[in-house]
């Protein structure tokens, strides 16, 4: 098998066995992440172009010196040296020494977060995946890993003994669809004292909200098709891990799934991480925004919030509840130091009643009522459109980079709308039941 060699800067690992930098002498190595995220590819930069070129060719010329033509098994697929683009490509290529500069990791792409996640399974194959609720796609690629392999499924907090050495814990944090955060740490200690990975789903929590591997994890994942990608116009799966072997064999492995990114995706995916700081930032601020404003409604703590007495009247009647990991008051000792920045851009409302639920996105005009989330537009989602698991009440937000308190007033002027059509279907219906005693009269004396 060819060998392939990745495209990092800085990408680091502590121990031996890890991924050892590829050191580039641009002064990158103390760079910080919002500079790398413009500098990280430069020794890619193939012409002079200050915005990336995009390259569509699936295949590439070999040299024309006979003396430098390596055949297949010996080739090195170094990070310039593109055969075909199954194995890898520019924009792609790009993207990735980008993308492991901020993961602090060496890292690969894929077509999809779900390509990503069956790479990861079959990477590890292992005997048990311990896994908890959350994305529900997650658990459609593990019901067919399932199929192929005999794995058997555990709760994420089966007891430590369930595990043996090889078999894998699945941690999604924060989760879908609520935003809750789960400890990292407690996870990555109940693997290893088994002798067990721990594979983090940070989809919800990119760069700079949280590094999984400060905690203990083995390999990172990322839907990039949120946040990394943050424009709502690309598909793509990251996996990040410093264990070299198995970064090899991951590299190997996709060549033959064939779960590489299209190389327009690979040159959107650069345009996007250029900005991924700013964006997932101000994203996460003014969720956390929204959640201190509509949950101090709820619990007594408006104040600070700039609502009036009858903003938090009219969120007491629809909404009955916010989550977010920034409510998460009893986990702060742990969750202050694996979030330090920000707790992300997404939450949930639970709603008084499934009508609300299901009305509220449509007199909504800042948020569109859709799937998906990590875009720079907010977006509502009645969840239960697209996850039958979840209650019908549960309504997902997910926080673009508008100014909070525009959204923050479109919430409020929604739940007042979303009353007012309650009050009138209500009063339809009592004279609808009122004509219809009435017409019922002259029946019952006959
Ligand atoms: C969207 C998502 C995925 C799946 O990613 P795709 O890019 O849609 O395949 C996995 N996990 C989480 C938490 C997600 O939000």
């Amino acid at each position: 098998m060819a060998h392939i060699t990745v495209a990092t800067t800085n990408a680091t690992g502590g121990d031996s066995g890890h991924v050892e930098a590829e050191t580039i002498t641009l002064g990158l190595r103390d760079a910080r992440p919002a500079t790398l995220a413009l500098h990280a590819d430069e020794t890619l930069r193939l012409v002079d172009d200050i915005a990336s070129p995009i390259h569509v060719s699936t295949n590439y010329k070999y040299p024309n010196d006979p003396q430098q033509l390596k055949p297949f098994y010996g080739r090195d697929i170094g990070p310039t040296e593109f055969v075909y683009s199954r194995e890898s490509s520019g924009n792609p290529t790009r993207l990735e020494a980008v993308l492991s500069s901020l993961l602090k990791s060496p890292c690969l792409t894929y077509s999809s977060g779900l390509a990503a996640i069956h790479a990861a399974y079959i990477l590890l194959s292992p005997k048990r995946i311990s896994i908890g609720n959350g994305y529900h796609g997650t658990h459609g690629v593990l019901e067919i890993f399932k199929r192929v392999s005999g794995c058997k499924e555990l709760p994420l907090d089966c007891p430590a003994e369930d595990l043996s050495a090889g078999d894998l814990v699945c941690l999604e944090t924060p989760v879908n669809p609520t935003g809750d955060a789960f400890n990292i740490s407690h996870y990555a200690e109940k693997a290893h004292s088994r002798g067990a990975y721990l594979m983090v789903d940070s989809t919800f929590a990119p760069p700079p909200l949280q590094d999984p591997f400060a905690w203990g994890a083995d390999i990172v994942m990322h839907s990039g098709t949120k946040y990394i990608g943050g424009h709502s116009d690309m598909l793509c799966g990251v996996l990040a891990t410093k264990n070299k072997n198995w970064f090899t064999q991951l590299a190997e492995d996709r060549v033959f799934l064939g779960s590489v990114m299209g190389s327009l995706e690979g040159w959107l995916g650069v345009r996007s991480a250029r900005t991924l700081e700013l964006r997932v930032q101000r994203q996460s601020q003014n969720a956390m925004d929204l959640v201190e404003a509509l949950d101090g409604a709820l619990s007594g703590c408006s104040v600070g919030t700039g609502l009036s007495q009858s903003d938090v009247d009219v969120i007491k009647e629809v909404v009955a509840e916010v989550k977010h990991a920034s409510l998460q008051h009893g986990d702060k000792a742990w969750l202050t130091k694996q979030m330090p920045v920000g707790y992300g851009p997404v939450f949930a409302m639970v709603m008084k009643n499934e009508d609300f639920a299901k009305c509220l996105p449509s007199k909504l005009h800042f948020f569109a009522h859709a799937t998906s989330l990590g875009g720079v537009e907010s977006l509502v989602e009645w969840r239960t459109m697209s996850d039958a698991t979840v209650e019908r009440t549960l309504l997902r937000f997910s926080i673009g980079i508008e100014d909070s308190r525009d959204l923050l007033e479109d919430l409020i002027s929604g739940f007042r709308a979303v009353l007012e059509q309650d009050d009138q279907l209500q009063s339809i219906t009592t004279k609808l039941e009122d004509t219809c005693n009435t017409a019922a009269d002259p029946a019952e004396s006959v």
